[in-house]
């Protein structure tokens, strides 16, 4: 592909990113960008991912700022911190009802929703892998990690438990809900 393409793609995801983020802002319960990509991601990470640590993996923010951001919705009631239960030292995050109500789907912004159902659904379907495996090439590329889902990991023992999967790095059982979070030490399998 040449250089003019890269970047009229680059132009294009760039000019997409701002309209969304504008459209969410206007929409959007006086919370900034960064405070509904937390809500999204903890709305479908699973439970070795939803520490203050990986948010900032996520997003890709320094540790103060995503500390900030994540003080900011606890204190608006959109997620509450809870420690580990084997190590204290560990907080967990989750959403309140409140969070979970604005989170992931409810955060789609109209705009971006209506354009999405112009396409037809083996667009949509195109569209979804190609731009995950644009991310994911950008994530191995910049030393980032993937956060895939869970199932396409490389450590994922489908049913290889009595009535569960496992992870095969931790050794716990995983549910069939667990199978499709994203989740912070997924490896992509070969
Ligand atoms: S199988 Fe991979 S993605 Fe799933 S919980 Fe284990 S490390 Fe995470």
């Amino acid at each position: 592909m040449s250089m003019p393409d890269n970047a009229r793609i680059l132009s294009l995801i760039e000019r997409l990113g701002n309209l969304v983020r504008a459209e969410g802002r206007a929409s959007g319960a006086g919370l900034e960008p960064v405070h509904r990509d937390i809500l999204g991601y903890l709305s479908i990470c699973n439970r070795y991912s939803d520490t203050p640590a990986g948010v900032t993996e996520y997003l890709g923010a320094t540790k103060g700022t995503t500390s900030q951001s994540i003080g900011v919705l606890e204190r608006k009631g959109y997620i509450k911190k809870s420690p580990d239960k084997e190590d204290g030292r560990v907080v967990h995050l989750s959403l309140t009802p409140k969070g979970r109500k604005l989170s992931y789907a409810g955060a789609v912004p109209d705009g971006f929703a209506g354009a999405l159902s112009d396409l037809n659904p083996g667009e949509s379907e195109t569209l979804a892998r190609l731009l995950s495996d644009l991310l994911a090439g950008v994530q191995r590329r910049t030393g980032g990690r993937t956060f895939g889902v869970c199932r396409t990991c490389r450590f994922f023992r489908e049913n290889s438990l009595p009535g569960s999967h496992q992870c095969g790095l931790t050794l716990e059982p995983l549910s069939d809900g667990d199978s499709i979070k994203i989740c912070r030490e997924h490896e992509t399998a070969a």
